[in-house]
């Protein structure tokens, strides 16, 4: 008969036989063997940490576990044999506790109750007072929780102390000894003084060298104890004169020397008035204080699936490493108790954004659209050309979407001039088609322009109305388009944010479209409930995110991938000129004019100085008219012209009367001038990856050969050398996705997209470029948390929902959840 697997009882007791049979070797013959035990420590410490990551044990056994890693924390360095022996009594205590058959049952003593540590000023916690906590909230800690999750930055192995006998030149090294001799010199002539201290451990003798600390002479005194990491050198009397120039230093003889030597030890970021080493100790008082009455916010099934570890174990070995340490693996944060905080995060997010999903799978709609509508065919046989394979997969699945009794909360993501914009059209003529309006929403006044301009035509031809409504124009005239909206005359408004804002009423709104969603920030649809609205919504971005990004930004939306551009289409040929260049970049692009095509020429236009930059693109158009391109008509389009100004521009643009375009970055999204072979971009290097390409985007829609010049100001140096290699990647590579990633990759999520426009999820641990599979793994759970359980009635499932909340109530829109 085949033997059954051990039960969670029989497992919890082996592992107490395999800690105790070490254990119990070094109380033997009244604990004469103890001096022999070594690694203790890092070995309790592995094996409680692989029990608790694959199974769920109650909150006391738990607490008894971590309790006996605590234990041995330290063992090795303890040199008092009193000390030891009662550190072993101690775990005989614990381990007898767990070996018992009613382990699971028995009532704990004291465990501690859980506390609501979201909810504790760290100012009021023990050891920290209103000046800490002022401290602390610079670095974004205002509660215990905060503090707790405030994850080192690196770590520093000061656990390998050598035999200053054994050191060798050119290595680093960590030391311990006493102070000798220690001498301190004045050089008036280089206004410097240096600082000579011997450290001595009876296997040699090192010199440690400061300049200019004077007042180091307080800390090493003769005879203190002290401990010195740094690189060693060969001193002037050949191999045994061995050196440190300003080496770190600990002193021994301090009360919390441990935390801080003879171990992996925690770098924290700092901020002035609070160093790593004052972190250290206050987030190990905090620990010890308060870890106790965390509970764990991932359900156990969860948990137990993605072998996690328990909140409690994760954090203090995120904090103080205790596992023989990979110190790589801790400073690259893949640790199992990194990836459990890790997971967490991701976990809470996307069980978020999966109730934001859900949340709009609630809503009832408008009405079921009839997708068999005439008039989307009579709109093909309008256009100039056959959809793609893979514009026809997209449309079919917002028809789907659109025929179906919940509303369609879509993301069509696909590549600068890959063709949303038809397909969008075609979903607007759907809506059209059952008696509803449909409204366009585009962040630019030119974009809305350029799109109604082109539409316009279109639709007229199947007997709809467009009509544009933005920020510009009369407010006569806005008031006209918005009562021709109101009653219903108007089936497409295309627009800026004006067509959300107040006083505009839709009769029948059943379709919105948002174009190039990116530009916009956080989701609109908000603003859409609150006004009494409940249409479908179909988002369509040009930037091609990150998968991993787009999982977090848009984990609440079905998603689109148009992943052809249309036929025909010659890659795009890019290059990057630098300034002593300029001259021939603008040949070439004078070389197309002449032959018959057009070019952009784009100024940067940041923020802070956005009138230096504006006159910078206007000068700039006088002074090429003037000069480079004096045979060329050149046109000036900037984000401060009239809209009937801007207006104007474009259409000569687009008419072929102007052949140069210069303009700021106005035009970086949405303007579709298929005659433009050239875009040249002045000062690249202060764009980011993703915004050159869809600047270059604007170029190469048509089967002409079209090309981009990247003028860049490249200082000499290393700085100069990482801008060429950025802007290389565009050279490299033509697809937008791969551009993208690198671009995360060398900006970081936060910059990638500028906060400002995105709010995208800060963590504190998670890293989105190293922990994508994490990622994908803990969306997977949340989807399916939420699909067995919508509402969270499963106890394990609330904390869950509540910790959710707390993190992102404020930032999603939560519907029923909430
Ligand atoms: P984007 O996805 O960047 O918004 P657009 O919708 O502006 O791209 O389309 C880019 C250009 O490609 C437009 O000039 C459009 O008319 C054209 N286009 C779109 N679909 C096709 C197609 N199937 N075949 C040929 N040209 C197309
Ligand atoms: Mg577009």
């Amino acid at each position: 008969m085949p033997a059954s697997p051990p039960t969670r009882l029989e497992r919890l007791q082996q592992l107490v036989q395999r800690l105790a049979r070490p254990i119990e070797f070094a109380s033997r013959d009244a604990y004469a063997h103890l001096g022999n035990v070594k690694s203790l420590g890092p070995f309790v410490s592995t094996q409680v940490l692989d029990a608790l990551a694959g199974e769920i044990y109650p909150p006391h056994v738990e607490t008894d576990l971590l309790g006996l890693r605590a234990v041995f924390a330290d063992f090795d360095s303890l040199t008092d044999p009193v000390e030891r022996r009662q550190r072993v009594e101690q775990a005989q205590a614990i381990l007898s506790r767990l070996n018992a058959p009613d382990a699971f049952e028995r009532v704990p003593a004291a465990q501690a109750a859980p506390a609501e540590l979201w909810n504790l000023p760290v100012q009021f916690a023990k050891g920290v007072g209103p000046k800490r906590a002022a401290l602390l909230a610079r670095l974004g800690v205002s509660t215990v929780e905060d503090a707790l999750w405030y994850i080192p930055r690196r770590y520093e192995d000061r656990a390998s102390l050598l035999p200053i006998g054994q050191l060798v030149p050119g290595a680093a090294a960590t030391v311990s000894g006493t102070v000798g001799r220690v001498r301190s010199n004045r050089i008036p002539r280089r206004r410097m003084t240096v600082l000579n201290v011997t450290i001595e451990d009876g296997s040699g003798a090192l010199q440690c060298v400061y300049f200019n600390q004077p007042y180091l002479e307080d800390v090493f005194k003769p005879g203190r104890r002290i401990m010195v990491s740094g690189t060693v050198q060969a001193g002037r009397k050949g191999w045994t004169d061995l050196r440190m120039d300003v080496p770190q230093y600990e002193v021994l003889d301090d009360e919390d020397a441990p935390l801080h030597v003879g171990r992996i030890v925690p770098v924290y970021p700092e901020t002035k008035g609070l160093t790593s080493r004052q972190l250290r100790t206050l987030i190990k008082g905090l620990l010890d204080h308060y870890l106790d009455g965390m509970t764990d916010v991932v359900p156990a099934d969860v948990r137990l699936r993605q072998r996690l570890l328990p909140i409690r174990a994760a954090l203090r070995e995120a904090h103080f490493p205790q596992s023989p340490g990979d110190l790589d693996a801790l400073n690259q944060g893949v640790t199992p108790a990194h990836r459990r905080l890790a997971f967490e995060e991701f976990f809470l997010l996307q069980l978020g954004l999966a109730s934001q999903q859900q949340a709009v799978k609630e809503e009832a709609k408008v009405v079921r659209f009839d997708t068999a509508t005439p008039l989307a065919g009579k709109l093909r046989a309008l256009l100039p050309f056959r959809l793609t394979q893979a514009q026809e997969r997209v449309l079919s699945e917002i028809q789907q979407d659109m025929a179906s009794p919940r509303p369609m909360n879509r993301l069509i993501q696909g590549d600068v001039g890959c063709g949303k914009t038809v397909v969008a059209l075609l979903a607007m003529v759907t809506a059209c088609g059952s008696g509803c309006q449909a409204a366009l929403m585009v962040p630019t006044e030119i974009l809305a322009e350029q799109h109604y301009l082109n539409m316009r035509r279109l639709l007229e031809g199947l007997g709809l109305t467009a009509a544009l409504l933005t920020g510009g124009g009369t407010p006569k005239a806005r008031a006209a388009v918005r009562k021709r909206i109101e009653g219903g005359e108007v089936q497409i408004a295309i627009g800026t944010h004006a067509l959300i804002q107040k006083h505009v009423r839709f009769a029948r709104l059943g379709l919105v479209v948002i174009d190039e969603q990116h530009k916009f920030g956080v989701l609109q649809r908000k603003t859409l409930l609150a006004k009494g609205y409940r249409p479908d919504v179909l988002v369509l971005t040009a930037t091609p995110i990150p998968r991993t990004l787009a999982m977090t930004v848009y984990g609440d939306l079905d998603v689109s991938v148009i992943d052809a551009l249309p036929p025909g289409r010659k890659p795009i040929r890019t290059k990057v000129f630098e300034e002593s260049e300029r001259a021939r970049a603008y040949q070439f692009a004078l070389q197309e004019v002449r032959a018959g095509r057009q070019a952009y020429i784009v100024y940067p236009l940041v923020e802070e100085s956005e009138k230096v930059d504006l006159r910078a693109a206007v000068e700039g158009a006088e002074r090429l008219q003037a000069s480079a391109f004096r045979a060329a008509r050149v046109g000036l389009l900037h984000g401060r012209m009239k809209g009937e100004e801007k207006e104007r521009t474009m259409a000569a643009f687009k008419a072929g009367e102007t052949q140069v375009l210069v303009a700021t970055t106005v035009i970086e999204v949405g303007v579709d001038v298929p005659n433009a072979s050239v875009m040249l971009v002045e000062h690249a290097e202060r764009f980011g990856l993703a915004q050159l390409h869809q600047l270059r985007g604007r170029v190469g829609r048509s089967a002409q050969q079209s090309y981009c010049l990247l003028l860049a100001s490249l200082a000499a140096g290393p700085d100069g050398t990482v801008a060429r290699r950025r802007l290389e990647a565009l050279v490299r590579s033509g697809d937008g996705f791969v551009i993208a990633e690198e671009d995360l990759r060398l900006r970081g999520p936060g910059e990638f997209f500028g906060s400002r426009q995105w709010g995208v999820a800060e963590f504190r641990v998670a890293n989105l470029i190293r922990d994508h599979a994490l990622l994908e793994q803990a969306r997977h759970e949340a989807q399916s948390l939420l699909r067995d359980d919508p509402r969270f009635s499963a106890p394990g499932h609330q904390a869950a929902r509540d910790a959710m909340l707390r993190r992102w109530k404020t930032k999603l829109v939560l519907g029923s959840v909430s």
